[in-house]
Formats: structure tokens, C-alpha cells, sequence
């Protein structure tokens, strides 16, 4: 009987934890830090031309409090580092972070002076990079695509971005070919 009741319960358990994965997968609440170009192709993503409502992450909010995704798109200068990282620490848990583009993920080469951040891995856990100067909007689909199957628990979909060869993994890291 007590191993019949721990397996139903156990049975219920992963029900609500499906549900929930689910529910989260399809309801990101992002927060853009567009600070520079990336932000302006971050724009376009969310536009109805390629409209992230069908992935149900067009809620964009501009408060910490109120979302789940970070979505840094854009330059970060030393000088913004402790902002980024307050802001970060605003958010609601669980929270993940998209790195989008070589500045955010990087600095740029081109941008690589004492006053820009290489890379916002520095200061705040990155979940998915973004690589492209700046990445195609099909890039951040895909590393949203990628963030979903993630909190399905489903490694399916970073094999197929793999044979495709639209991902990498750097560091063991996954890297969206922007
Ligand atoms: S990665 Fe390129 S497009 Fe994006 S913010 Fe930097 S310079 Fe601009």
C-alpha cells in the first residue's frame, strides 16, 4: 500500500513539475538592457515580423520585479556593471539570461577598451550566448527555442542546432550562431 502511495504521488509530483515547466516555458517575461545596435534588432524580434508572441515572450517588462528573462543586448561599460547586477538581483526566481550579441557576451573586439566589460559573464550567470555583430533575429528565436527545451529538460533540440551547426558549446556553454 505505502509503495502504492508513493508511486502515485510520485506520479502527481512530476504531473505538477510538466505543468509548471510548461506554463514557465511559454510565458518569459523579458527584460531588455538595450544599450546599444543589438537593442534596435532586439526591437525587430519583438515587432510583428517575427513576433516572439508565438512563443509567448512578448510580455516585455521594465521592471526587475515583474520579469524572468534578461535579455542584454547591447554594450555594457564598467561604469553599468553594478546596475546590471542590481538589476539582476531584482528578479524574480527562477531567472535565466540571454547574452545577445559579441558586445553583451564579449566587448567586441572592436569595443575592447578599459572601459567596456568583457562580457556580462563577468557579473552576472549567462544561460544562453548569442554570438553575430549584430545576431540575426532567427538567432535569438533559436536561443529561445533553446532556453524552452532546457526547462523541459529535453536535450533533443541543442542536438539538432548541433547537426545543423547553429550551436556551439564554448567552456560548456552554449553559444547560438547569431
Ligand atoms: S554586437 Fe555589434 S550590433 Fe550588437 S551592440 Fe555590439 S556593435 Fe552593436
Amino acid at each position: 500500500m505505502a509503495e502504492y502511495i508513493t508511486t502515485k504521488s510520485g506520479a502527481f509530483k512530476d504531473f505538477i513539475k510538466g505543468v509548471v515547466s510548461w506554463s514557465r516555458k511559454w510565458s518569459f517575461w523579458p527584460i531588455p538592457i538595450g544599450t546599444a545596435c543589438c537593442g534596435i534588432e532586439y526591437m525587430a524580434i519583438v515587432a510583428s515580423h517575427f513576433d516572439i508572441s508565438r512563443w509567448g515572450a512578448e510580455v516585455v517588462r521594465f521592471s526587475p520585479r515583474q520579469a524572468d528573462l534578461m535579455v542584454v543586448a547591447g554594450t555594457i561599460t564598467r561604469k553599468m556593471a553594478d546596475v546590471l547586477r542590481r538589476v539582476w538581483e531584482q528578479m524574480a526566481e527562477p531567472k535565466w539570461v540571454i547574452s545577445f550579441g559579441s558586445c553583451a557576451s564579449s566587448g567586441n573586439g572592436i569595443y575592447q577598451t578599459y572601459s567596456v566589460l568583457d562580457g556580462i559573464d563577468k557579473i552576472i550567470p549567462v544561460d544562453v550566448y548569442i554570438a553575430g555583430c549584430p545576431p540575426r533575429p532567427e538567432a535569438f528565436l533559436e536561443a529561445l527555442e533553446y532556453l524552452q527545451s532546457k526547462l523541459e529538460g529535453k536535450k533533443e533540440y541543442f542536438e539538432e542546432l548541433k547537426q545543423k551547426g547553429k550551436i556551439i558549446q564554448m567552456k560548456g556553454k552554449p553559444v547560438i550562431i547569431g
